[in-house]
């Protein structure tokens, strides 16, 4: 079976054609510049590497159909035709409280997952383009909704309340509901593979660590605490955002900065987290250099980043009774060996503990406990294309 993975965003649009079955990626890439001018990246094994050449994408159908025509090229494609694609599944932020799974995407549905737009303003309308155009192209060929939101709508209402006025909840759907879940939900289903154990038997602190960041809490298979919150901007602190802090914050600057609400949220997003506290970078390699030429403000942001990771798994631990593993996943995670060191170091007491020579590597899923650890510490890769595309195949085959 091969499933076409879309992850559309407003300019951009990011593809892989695999085989869920296999795990065998027959080509991937990614489309740029939409709606500006165009430029067309693809990569399939064996073949003819196309690097952000110019392709004329006024709008995402262009860069859709840019997709479709390397995929099916004689000389570069790797299939014979666009119905050897059995499905497509299309990544979407935000699913509200209206879906806790992936979907077929009916014309009914459709609609519902319109309605969830102003939950995620910036990202589910380019979603939504990015499946109409696929429909308006193949229009026989079946369409996934994957939701980054949907594996965290198991939380419970103690993990989703906001202390507001409750009318906030019931009337305008201001709640917790979490992100990254479809990698949260990927790395779990590993872990368990890799521990031997049923996923229902097992309590795990998934730390996603990466550009964006999100640790979360699954008991039994289910997300039951998540470090973001109504939007990706809470819990640790990021590349570029801040994370958790005091609301009286905002007042407080934007009154002595003059400063409006947009200018506001766009430092809190896009100048703050380990960016703004070092000055440097919010690239933790970066940082790591900066830090280790003496550059302190460097070093202060990474031990903030990895302060914060550590607490969270400390609140996670008491708040499922216990922990069987933690599970380092994403660029940071998958990648960084101090950071892996450095947050679980004083977690001895938990039975955290990992092997400093088994830690010494990257990009590679491995068990890093040390032998007589009573929790397992693990690092998993991400592959959310292959969540996206196990999902598909699942409701496909019905
Ligand atoms: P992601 O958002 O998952 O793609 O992760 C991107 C982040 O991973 C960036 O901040 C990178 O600096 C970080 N990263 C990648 N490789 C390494 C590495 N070897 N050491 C530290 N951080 C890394």
């Amino acid at each position: 079976m091969n499933i076409l993975v879309i992850n559309a965003g407003s300019s951009s649009l990011k593809y892989q054609l695999l085989n869920p079955e296999t795990e065998e990626v027959l080509a991937k890439g990614l489309c740029e510049r939409i709606g500006i001018d165009g430029k067309f990246t693809y990569k399939a094994p064996g073949k003819e590497k196309i690097d952000a050449v110019d392709v004329a994408m006024p709008t995402h159908a262009e860069a859709i159909k840019a997709v479709l025509d390397a995929l099916v090229d004689p000389k570069n494609g790797v299939i014979g035709s666009m119905d050897e694609i059995d499905a497509v599944g299309h990544r979407v932020v935000h699913g509200g409280e209206k879906f806790a799974k992936s979907v077929l995407l009916t014309d009914e549905v459709m609609a519902t997952v319109e309605e969830c737009n102003p939950l995620a303003p910036l990202h589910n309308p380019a979603n939504i383009i990015g499946i109409k155009a696929c429909q308006q192209l193949m229009p026989n060929t079946p369409m996934v909704g994957v939701f980054d939101t949907a594996f965290h709508q198991t939380m419970p209402p103690v993990a989703y309340i906001y202390a507001l006025p409750y009318e906030y909840y019931s009337e305008d759907k201001v709640r917790r509901y979490g992100f990254h879940g479809t990698s949260h939900k990927y790395v779990a289903g590993r872990a368990a593979a890799m521990l031997g154990k049923p996923l229902e038997e097992l309590k795990l602190i998934s730390c996603h660590l990466g550009n964006g960041s999100s640790i979360t809490a699954i008991n039994g298979g289910k997300s039951v605490d998540t470090t973001m919150g109504f939007t990706p901007l809470a819990g640790v602190p990021m590349g570029t955002r801040s994370g958790d802090l005091d609301a009286g914050i905002l007042e407080y600057l934007m009154t002595k900065h003059n400063m409006d609400i947009k200018e506001m949220l766009n430092v809190l997003n896009k100048k703050s987290g380990v960016l703004g506290i070092s000055g440097v970078s919010s690239d933790f390699r970066d940082l790591d250099e900066a830090a280790e030429k003496g550059n302190e403000r460097a070093a202060l942001a990474v031990e903030a980043f990895e302060y914060s990771v550590r607490k969270y798994i400390g609140a996670y631990a008491a708040a499922m009774g216990g922990v069987d593993a933690i599970i380092f996943t994403a660029g940071v995670g998958e990648n960084s060996k101090g950071t892996r060191a450095n947050v679980v170091k004083g977690l001895e007491y938990m039975g955290i503990k990992i092997d400093a020579e088994k830690n010494n590597f990257r990009g590679e899923e491995r068990d890093i406990s040390a032998a007589d650890a009573t929790v397992r510490t693990l690092v998993i890769p991400t592959n959310e294309e292959l969540m996206i595309a196990m999902d598909t195949a699942a409701l496909v085959r019905g």
